[in-house]
């Protein structure tokens, strides 16, 4: 039996794993509601779906040779858990009883953003690349940061946090972090509806139902709502403008456009980049901007790939 790599998500609400060829095929995959990850009975759980996995194939846990686990919050480079958000998880108990139940895996610990960057450079949109800049546009703003194939940590596992970097310091409106003017505001799905809905407000105007999130504002958009209009202006405006900064600080061969947001690229991809180029300095114009292709699997990919390398 060839050697087998695991990915598994810890999310906050879902578990899922995938099983991997050391070469990055995705093999099978599983998945658990997460519920809390506090003691050996629950860390047994994970080990118990990773068996599944391993029992479809005819394999089992002396076959795998990396462990790879993203979750929520911030992850120090030695996969040290600093902080996490509505998620009960203790992840050096997790990682240890894994490490005891497959003995031959090497482990890894990352954040998730961090992961789905990993994981879009192993075998999606940066294929060919070992320096990316994943921004996950959801219902907030996150982003993986990766460096001569090194996933960029952070002294207080902070880094890359993109989303909350000011793109307008005369917004009045607080970002949910407390600050003014963070990117989120603009570019999350949250940002888009709020934005769209004050538009819509401002103008007298009756909004679309955004019930769906952003993806109805993107729609009303296609049907020609001026409101949605200058509300994606607005987000091509300021995610351009932060992208800007994130080129001149990080230098980057590529950026991917990730998370449920960017399901809408092709409405909104090409003006971004204009406003990208608008606002850089000269030498990081030409940087790409492409959406991401892995979508929700993106974790799972980079856990593995992170297991992979600290095997080696
Ligand atoms: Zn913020």
């Amino acid at each position: 039996m060839p050697d087998l790599v695991i990915g598994c998500d810890v999310g906050g609400t879902l578990i899922k794993a995938g099983l991997f060829s050391t070469s990055g095929e995705l093999l099978e995959r599983a998945r658990h509601t997460t519920g809390a990850l506090l003691d050996e009975e629950a860390y047994q759980r994970v080990a118990d779906l990773f068996g599944e996995m391993l029992a479809a194939r005819g394999a089992d846990g002396d076959d795998v040779v990396g462990i790879g686990i993203d979750t929520p919050g911030a992850v120090l480079a030695d996969g040290t858990h600093v902080m996490h958000y509505n998620i009960e998880i203790d992840i050096a108990g997790l990682r240890s009883h894994l490490e005891r139940a497959f003995p031959r895996a090497a482990s890894a610990v990352l954040n998730d953003g961090n992961a789905a960057a990993v994981g879009e450079m192993w075998q999606g949109s940066g294929r060919g690349y070992d320096s990316i800049v994943l921004v996950v546009l959801g219902t907030g703003v996150g982003s993986g940061v990766v460096i001569g194939g090194h996933v960029l940590a952070g002294a207080h596992g902070c880094a890359g946090e993109i989303g909350h970097m000011c793109v307008d310091p005369a917004e009045t409106r607080r970002c949910s972090c407390g600050k003014r003017g963070c990117a989120e505001q603009y570019a999350s799905s949250t940002g888009i509806v709020r934005n769209y809905r004050e538009a819509c407000e401002a103008a007298g105007a009756e909004p679309v139902d955004t019930s769906a999130g952003s993806i109805a504002v993107f729609d009303a958009y296609r049907a020609g709502d001026p409101c949605a209009a200058s509300v994606i202006e607005l987000m091509c405006d300021r995610l351009g403008l932060c992208l800007a900064n994130t080129a001149e600080a990080i230098d980057p061969e590529l950026f991917v456009m990730g998370g449920g947001v960017s399901g809408s690229f092709d409405v909104f991809g090409e003006r971004l980049r204009e406003r990208y180029r608008d606002q850089v300095i000269s030498a990081c114009r030409d940087i790409p901007i492409e959406p991401a292709q892995l979508g929700n699997d993106a974790g799972m990919y980079g856990a593995a790939y992170e297991a992979l390398r600290r095997r080696a």
